[in-house]
């Protein structure tokens, strides 16, 4: 098992967002959180990068994430592409994939993953020197997942992928995604577009209300009553 979390609690201040959530993630598997606005879901994903305050175990490969600070959580392999991106504008896009690899020494292997990046994504290739903030919404996400992808992660923690993208360029990150998935890496991804996120994954976590309700292989879920009537309006 690669992570794995028990009775994970969270809080703003004195307010509890997240209640006793566990949940594991074998090496290799793509697993979808969904669940409503406000359930918890960027808490929780940011309480694994140690983003958020939080009581309870998080073991990644062996390790206690709870006694790392982010920077440590970064260095150790987990790769997270936050909500809202947090690009920098006015930075040119090769700069900002560079950003993801600014405490890498392994040069050569930098140049490889940027190689890759930029086959994955060719658009960033094409508009490198332009500034992040002058590409579209779609591309952007495409190159916040490219800057989580050069800190050579082995999770890859996305929060909403999809969120505010076009329909087809949906399609493009997510075959992106679950082609890095077939070379071995291993990814949780929080999406608000529940049809979106139980095509794309093999297993899906539901939150609500700061708990988790449900988790099932995707195609179960796809076909259980009450996610039929709750999220996908059936
Ligand atoms: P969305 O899909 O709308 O982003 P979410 O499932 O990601 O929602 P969170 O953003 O994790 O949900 O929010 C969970 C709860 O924590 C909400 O009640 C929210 O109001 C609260 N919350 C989130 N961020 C903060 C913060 N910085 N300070 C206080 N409360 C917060």
């Amino acid at each position: 098992m690669l992570l794995q979390v028990n009775n994970l609690d969270s809080y703003y201040e004195r307010v509890q967002a997240l209640h006793e959530v566990s949940l594991e993630i074998n090496e290799g598997e793509l697993v979808a959180l969904i669940g409503p606005n406000g359930a918890g879901k960027t808490t929780l994903l940011r309480s694994i990068s140690r983003l958020v305050r939080s009581t309870g175990e998080i073991w990644f490969d062996g390790q206690d994430l709870t006694k790392l600070s982010a920077h440590d959580v970064s260095a150790i392999g987990i790769g997270h592409s936050p909500e809202g991106r947090l690009l920098f504008p006015d930075m040119p896009v090769e700069d900002n994939l560079k950003l993801g690899a600014f405490r890498r020494r392994d040069h050569p292997q930098i140049s490889k993953d940027l190689k890759r990046v930029y086959d994955l994504f060719p658009v960033l290739q094409e508009r490198k020197s332009q500034m992040a903030r002058t590409m579209s919404g779609g591309e952007q996400q495409m190159l916040a997942i490219g800057r989580a992808l050069m800190t050579r992660p082995r999770l890859l923690i996305l929060d909403e992928p999809s969120f505010g993208i076009a329909p087809i360029i949906v399609d493009r990150i997510f075959s992106a995604i679950k082609e890095l998935n077939r070379d071995g890496l291993t990814t949780f991804f929080s999406e608000q577009n529940v049809r979106v996120a139980l095509e794309n994954s093999e297993r899906t976590y539901v939150l609500e209300y700061g708990r988790i309700v449900m988790a099932d292989v995707s195609d179960t879920l796809r076909d259980d009553p009450r996610i039929a009537k709750s999220y996908l309006g059936m």
